[in-house]
């Protein structure tokens, strides 16, 4: 498989995006005339330095409005496209990509373009270089690969030759399985793209809102095994235009571009194992059956004030590490880690963040083959020391820089908790009712989320569900929720634009995106709030306007609904069934735990009450000394 990314798809200037791109393993570029027209070096100076990359030059774009003029705009079209085959041979690239006119005085007429192309052809191979020919969704005349592909073919040239890009097809709702039906040598190129089902105009929703395949909503994977069932086996390349992309970090587009390739090839190879494009061979998605533990770097008063936390909460205080100040906390299925070493990656995650969950264990099916196909999809691996009598659980780093252990029962990686800790009680921790860790919520920048996503999604066999809108006080949070099939393990990322939403501003206090919330599930929510508040639980208090909307809503018992005041529980239905949380009040710098109870099949996360959590989240984070408004 021959790797591509168009340079119009990195942020960055030229050179930083050949870094970035060559770093995380792609095979060549497309390059775009902008790239080198704002570059100082001379094509031939630019052509050395992308080779110097160990890049090839996979196609020049893009040649615009060439075909279906008549008289001096024909003469100046071909006088425009042997301009440019000279700057392809000053460059070292043999192909260019001919999208489909979009002028006004172009003609039509599958003949015309046609004839066009035959002699375009023939000025092409008198240089040796191949044109390619692509139907833009918002051509002209010619907007349905179909139409391109009757014009190539009617052009019967052997250097001209049909370019495919998904997002031309997809967009349209053109079945991309009449791909199949095209004879391969005559596919020169293929351009990859997704993105989100909006209604728009096809040239602005191209222009700003294409993402990563396996960041949208288009039949990418469909496509791709179309044109891999042609034989074809050339160069795959990406060709994103994204907004959310501009401002982002080279490496880190380059690495997702990456990553999304990868694993739709793989996607591909398994629904088309006769294919010819070579695809390398990876563990397939990996299942994940729930959130075995989370860990916290904290220390001294911070630690003391957390662990008073869980202890109010039910959990128990287990055991502790054979070898290192790591205490576990219990209670049902839930494994809470408070480590307070003064070295080592926890150490530093405290240093530069305060008390922080800078470790996340998942228990997945298989943990070598999870952490086999998470570094073929370009994570990297998390290595530590191993101490006298501990286990190496493999890990990697997660996409704001937190730890993520796999964690499995076939290779006794399980046994962590009675091989590693000392056991000060053996005994089931029942406490208050808290069986298992429901989500685990993220936060990041908004411009992240697509990056956070993809992650869990090409990695796992983990599914996006549709995106919320959650809206604080001081601004909009964008919401979406991964999860297993069963359920079992979800994560919710909470994407924040400004650093003035609850969200946003604890992500500027942790550089980056990390866990702000951890939600366990009760079976019996109010048995559980209860007990908590016996044993010294403050939960996050709702305001009486809070409930009396609740009761005008959904018309509740009055003596349930008068507990769920007392308890400050929250409540959601939807046609699937209920849902009730509470929260507890935040603590280091914006961190907080969520109760929940979900009745049916509710499937959500309470979204309707997060404006209302928030509000009385901000009441109990203003600064001292700040007046009430
Ligand atoms: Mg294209
Ligand atoms: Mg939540």
């Amino acid at each position: 498989m021959k790797t591509s990314i168009a340079t119009v798809s990195i942020s960055g200037n030229l050179r930083e995006k050949l870094d970035a791109i060559a770093k995380v393993g792609f095979d060549g570029i497309e390059i775009f005339e902008q790239d080198f027209i704002a570059d100082t070096g001379t094509p031939r100076e630019i052509g050395n330095m992308i080779r110097d990359h160990g890049l090839e030059i996979t196609l020049f774009q893009p040649f615009r409005d060439f075909e279906g003029l008549t008289g001096d705009a024909r003469t100046r079209a071909f006088d425009r496209a042997k301009y440019k085959f000279d700057t392809m041979v000053e460059l070292g690239t043999d192909l260019i990509l001919v999208c489909s006119s979009t002028r006004p005085d172009s003609l039509g007429g599958i003949d015309r373009a046609a004839d066009d192309f035959n002699e375009l052809g023939q000025i092409a191979a008198e240089r040796n270089l191949r044109v390619g020919y692509e139907a833009l969704a918002w051509g002209r005349h010619v907007n349905d690969h179909r139409d391109a592909w009757e014009i190539v073919r009617r052009a019967d040239h052997p250097n001209i030759g049909l370019i495919l890009d998904s997002f031309h097809t997809l967009a349209r709702k053109i079945d991309p399985n009449t791909i199949r039906r095209i004879p391969s040598d005559k596919i020169f190129f293929v351009q990859l793209a997704d993105a989100p089902l909006i209604d728009m105009d096809f040239l602005y929703w191209s222009r700003h809102f294409r993402n990563m395949p396996g960041e949208g909503d288009l039949a990418v994977t469909e496509f791709m095994q179309a044109v891999a069932a042609t034989g074809y086996d050339g160069p795959i390349s990406l060709e994103i235009f994204n907004d959310q992309f501009r401002g982002g970090h080279p490496e880190g587009l380059a690495r997702d571009g990456y990553r999304s390739l990868v694993a739709l090839m793989d996607d591909v190879k398994r629904a088309e194992p006769d294919i010819k494009i070579e695809v390398p061979s990876i563990p397939e998605r990996v299942t994940v059956e729930g959130v075995e533990f989370i860990e916290f770097a904290t220390s001294g008063e911070e630690a003391t004030a957390l662990a008073q936390l869980l202890k109010s909460m039910g959990f128990a205080h287990a055991g502790d590490h054979i070898s290192k100040n790591v205490a576990l906390w219990k209670q049902g299925d839930i494994h809470v880690v408070l480590n307070q070493e003064t070295n080592g990656f926890a150490h530093s995650a405290y240093v530069t963040q305060g008390t922080t969950i800078c470790d996340v264990g998942l228990n997945v099916g298989n943990a070598a083959a999870t952490s086999h196909r998470a570094t073929a999809l370009g994570a990297a691996t998390f290595d530590q020391p191993v101490g006298p009598g501990e286990m190496d659980i493999p890990a990697i780093r997660s996409v704001g820089g937190s730890v993520m252990h796999f964690i499995d029962d076939q290779s006794g990686l399980s046994d962590v908790w009675s091989v590693e800790f000392t056991k000060s009680t053996d005994k089931p921790v029942t406490g208050a009712g808290l069986r298992r860790i429901d989500h685990v919520a993220e936060t990041m920048n908004y411009d992240e989320m697509l990056s956070w996503s993809l992650f869990y999604t090409s990695i796992f066999d983990m599914h996006r569900t549709p995106m919320v809108d959650v809206i604080d006080p001081d601004g909009l949070v964008r919401s979406q929720a991964i999860k297993t099939r069963d359920g079992g393990a979800r994560i919710t990322l909470n994407g924040a634009e400004t650093h003035r939403t609850l969200a946003g501003s604890f992500l500027a206090e942790s550089f980056g995106g990390a866990v702000q919330h951890v939600a366990f599930a009760t079976d019996d929510i109010f048995a559980t709030a209860r007990h908590m508040a016996a044993h010294g639980f403050e939960p996050l208090p709702m305001t009486g306007n809070y409930y009396n909307d609740l009761q005008a809503r959904f018309g509740l018992e009055t003596d349930q609904l008068g507990q769920m005041k007392d308890l400050s529980i929250l409540y959601d239905e939807d046609a699937d069934g209920a849902f009730y949380q509470f929260y507890s009040r935040p603590f280091g710098g914006g961190l907080f735990f969520e109760i929940v109870q979900r009745i049916g099949d509710y499937d959500g996360y309470g979204a309707p009450n997060a404006p209302f959590r928030i509000a009385a989240q901000k009441r109990l984070m203003r600064p001292k000394g700040m007046p009430r408004r």
